[in-house]
């Protein structure tokens, strides 16, 4: 049979934005994909929709899976001309176990590619503002596994020069050891207040960072409850200037924020969460419905070139219209010279993603303010103007460029219709406190989410409420819900700007 070619490719250390293009790139072309239990699960989203994906995780309570039993899965899987991308966490080559793997590629004539990752010990450093060399005070450092501390007779770990080592050590594997290294250190000459640091869950918004003196890390870090998977950093470097320390430090750092809007929504809102490292929670409240196989709809796609103006008042409008001009064959040519409205920034780029620019685009992003600012902008007397924009659009769009002598049309392209999600552990995590924020992006959203979660659990613990803006502020004041903040800016980035500004006092 026809070999396969495999990607060996490091996912980076946690934060799924921390692959290289390289790895985003071949996992985009995989055709399988064989993902380790320490590779972010949110690096799925590259795969093709066919790509078959495969988790194998080693050492866990359920489905685990030994060496032998990954490396005949790469081969079974790498035939018939097939592309594999082998995911493993940070890179493959520290601690991964890839000459095993290699071996096996090598052994049976199949192509391979390593894409390196970036490795825990960087990233941990990098995350928690430690800086592994100096010239003043390190000059090496060296990566050891902490798993062979356990007295193995022929381990490769010398004790005796690592406790003489006047660099950075960095134990990968060392929590559960870590009173084992400490006290192999010092036992081998290393001073007890050398000192040191341990970084658990680095570049997620569960990071914690250890700091404290060889002898007592350990006792520490119990305390503390660290648990794998951490690094152990021991040496001057350790010491780090705690201001050094930014991730921890941004006001979104650790907050839980729970987003609800549909799940391609969700998945767009919840990364830029995650840049800001705050920690998303996603809970789908709505599925967004095309409505373009309307006869309404192919009708005024037949006559489009006739309106003076068209408006688009969403990113999901302009998705939902370009994929069906797709699906007819058509592409934005259909417009001809019709001038193009757009509500913002975000529905102007989506715009332009397919080729059109928009010619007018408010400084506010509100219907009201696209209206008033359209109807200041151009003289819409006896203008054909059509909205192409969700069927639960409230009408006051329509009615103020009426009011400017324009002859509306405004035809759904979409719809959100209300979707059940899975909830008993978010009326749990509210209830014990654990939420810091409920998102609204829009008034259907606010529907879809007390449909399922009774409104009165707001009560209860520390959780505050944002909305993107007036509409949806509108929603939740009928709903009777206490609205903490809401957006200047009526976009994703602006509510999250919202919420990070509560933290700054600003
Ligand atoms: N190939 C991986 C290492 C695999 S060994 C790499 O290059 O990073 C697994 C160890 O990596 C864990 O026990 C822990 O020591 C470290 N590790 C991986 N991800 C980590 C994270 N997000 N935070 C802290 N340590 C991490």
């Amino acid at each position: 049979m026809d070999k396969g070619f495999v990607y060996l490719v490091g996912a980076g250390p946690g934060r799924a934005d921390l692959i290289t293009v390289r790895g985003a790139e071949v996992l985009k072309k995989a055709d399988c994909i064989i993902y380790d239990k320490l590779a972010n699960p949110a690096l799925l989203r590259f795969a093709r929709a066919d790509a078959e994906i495969i988790h194998v995780p080693k050492r866990t309570g359920g489905a685990s899976f030994t060496q032998e039993e990954i490396n005949r899965l790469l081969l079974e899987k790498a035939t018939g001309g097939r592309t594999v991308v082998r995911l493993k966490g940070g890179d493959p080559c520290i601690f991964g176990r890839a000459a095993e793997e290699l071996a096996v590629f090598i052994e049976e004539g199949i192509g391979f590619e390593i894409v390196p990752g970036i490795t825990a010990g960087i990233a941990v450093a990098a995350y928690a503002g430690i800086i592994l060399t100096d010239r003043e005070y390190s000059s090496q450092v060296v990566f050891v596994t902490g798993r062979e501390a356990e007295g193995k007779r022929d381990s490769n770990i010398d004790w005796h020069l690592l406790a003489k080592f006047s660099g950075t050590i960095v134990f990968y594997m060392g929590v559960g050891n870590l009173s084992l290294i400490s006290k192999r250190l010092i036992e081998n000459g290393m001073a007890a207040d050398t000192p040191a640091a341990v970084v658990a869950d680095a570049t997620f918004p569960t990071q914690k960072v250890v700091k404290a003196a060889l002898g007592d890390i350990s006792q520490k870090c119990g305390q503390a409850k660290i648990e794998p998977p951490a690094i152990v950093i021991i040496g001057t470097a350790a010491d780090s200037n705690a201001q050094l320390n930014w991730f921890m430090k941004k006001p979104l750092f650790g907050k839980n924020i729970v987003i609800t809007r549909d799940i391609v929504g969700n998945v767009d809102f919840a990364a830029k969460v995650i840049s800001r490292c705050g920690n998303p929670l996603t809970f789908a409240t709505i599925k967004i419905k095309p409505l373009t196989e309307t006869n309404e709809f192919l009708r005024t796609l037949a006559k489009i070139t006739e309106y003076d103006w068209i408006i688009f008042t969403s990113g999901n409008g302009v998705t939902i219209f370009f994929e069906a001009l797709q699906n007819l064959g058509k592409d934005a040519r259909v417009f001809g010279s019709t001038k193009i409205a757009a509500i913002g920034g975000k529905t102007a780029a989506k715009l332009s993603e397919f080729g059109v620019k928009a010619d007018f685009v408010p400084t506010v992003f509100t219907s009201k303010e696209l209206g008033r600012q359209l109807i200041a902008y151009t003289n819409l007397r006896s203008k054909k103007v059509l909205l192409l924009r969700s069927q639960l659009a409230s009408n006051e769009l329509v009615e103020l460029l009426t009011g400017a002598g324009a002859v509306v049309q405004d035809v759904a392209v979409y719809t959100a219709v209300e979707q059940k999600s899975e909830c008993a552990w978010l009326v749990e995590e509210i209830s014990k406190g654990r939420i810091d924020w409920l998102t609204f992006a829009s008034p259907s959203s606010v529907n879809g989410f007390f449909e399922q979660i009774p409104s009165d659990l707001l009560n209860s613990g520390n959780v505050k409420v944002a909305s993107i803006g007036p509409v949806t502020s509108e929603r939740l004041k009928t709903l009777g819900v206490r609205i903490d903040v809401t957006a200047e800016d009526h976009t994703l980035d602006g509510l999250v700007d919202a919420i990070e500004q509560t933290y700054n006092g600003i």
